[in-house]
């Protein structure tokens, strides 16, 4: 059985079976325009074609064991379970804007362990194929469209590390964008990465519009190899280094991630790195504020309080480095940055 976002396979299939092009043309249109969730809903293809694709194919193959929205109405949840029983999550965000963002998971677990990420605990079960990615998508676009919504935004921000599963991550941005697919603008994705840099690299070749976004988290080698341990293979001149190229190449503004740790990287004299480091790069800094999760009150970690992280702030903008501080959503339903953790997985 394979999937029906594998148009390679699909159209392979209708081949060998001596259907004629436009019967792909057909499905595809009926899958991403019309929003068919089963093989029946396609009508616009011959019942004998749709009950022999029901014997070669699947529509989805993740099972949603659980979706929870946050009391706001802002943010879903979804837990996902894979066929070979692994779990994954993905989460909605309703911004009050009007546009709608999906973060999506690109891996089972996650092997960076940053030491204040709870998916960084779990460590890496596999890679997400690229189907499972857009099947993210597709349950997204379902569950929206029953609201009158539409998905707009799409953010590799949910478990793992895009640019350790980078194939499979580009061929779900192809179906993203793809005109005759989901459409969605290439500047509406954004994929994160902790700072691997053959990734920055092979982006920047094949999709200069897409954005980029660095979790970068501490402005020092040295800070930052105390909560990052990829610190230790791509350090900061490496990253900073590609990430000029990346600028260079694409002309676009990077998104630097920043997380708000109480005593940790929230020092003054960071602030002044940080400013020093960015000066004069095309760059925009987020700053989040750490998401404790569960377990908070044992935790040795704490978030910055608004006032220091508004301060931090102010000293970036002193250098001219524009940022934002990213207001928390979901965190009622550890739907937030760093939260996504899988009570499910750890009780396996
Ligand atoms: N591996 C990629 C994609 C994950 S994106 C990356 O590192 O960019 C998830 C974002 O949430 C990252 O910026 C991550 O560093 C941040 N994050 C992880 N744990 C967090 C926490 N407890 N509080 C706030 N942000 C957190």
């Amino acid at each position: 059985m394979f999937s029906l976002y594998d148009e390679t396979k699909l159209k392979a299939f209708l081949l060998e079976h001596g259907h004629k092009n436009f019967r792909y043309a057909q499905i595809e249109h009926a899958i991403y325009k019309d929003l068919a969730c089963d093989f029946d809903a396609m009508t616009t293809i011959p019942k004998e074609l749709r009950e022999l694709l029901k014997t070669a194919c699947y529509f989805t193959s993740l099972k949603i064991k659980s979706s929870v929205t946050s009391d706001d109405g802002q943010t879903t949840k979804f837990l996902l379970e894979t066929h070979d029983g692994r779990f994954l999550e993905s989460v909605i965000m309703r911004h009050l804007s009007g546009r709608n963002t999906l973060c999506v998971s690109c891996q089972v677990g996650c092997p960076m362990a940053c030491s204040f990420c709870a998916t960084g605990k779990l460590g890496l079960t596999r890679n997400l194929d690229f189907t499972e990615i857009v099947e993210q998508m597709m349950i997204a676009v379902h569950h929206l469209a029953k609201e009158d919504k539409k998905l707009r935004n799409v953010v590799y921000m949910g478990m793992g590390e895009p640019f350790l599963n980078y194939e499979n991550v580009k061929r779900s941005i192809e179906i993203a964008c793809g005109q005759k697919k989901l459409d969605l603008s290439s500047r509406r994705i954004t994929v994160s990465t902790c700072g691997i840099v053959p990734g920055i690299q092979k982006i920047a070749e094949d999709f200069p519009q897409v954005s980029l976004a660095i979790s970068l988290h501490a402005p020092t080698d040295e800070a930052r190899r105390a909560i990052m341990p990829v610190e230790q293979t791509y350090p900061l001149d490496r990253l900073m280094e590609a990430l000029d190229e990346y600028v260079a190449k694409t002309n676009k503004r990077i998104f630097y991630e920043y997380i708000m740790i109480n005593g940790l990287t929230d020092r003054p004299e960071y602030a002044k790195a940080l400013a020093d480091l960015l000066h004069g790069r095309l760059a925009h800094v987020n700053f989040i504020p750490y998401n404790p999760g569960e377990g908070s009150s044992d935790s040795p970690m704490q978030p910055t309080s608004k006032i220091m992280i508004k301060k931090f702030q102010d000293a970036l903008e002193a250098a001219g480095v524009p940022s934002t501080i990213r207001h928390t959503m979901g965190d009622d339903i550890d739907a937030a940055c760093g939260q996504l953790a899988l009570k499910e997985q750890e009780g396996k």
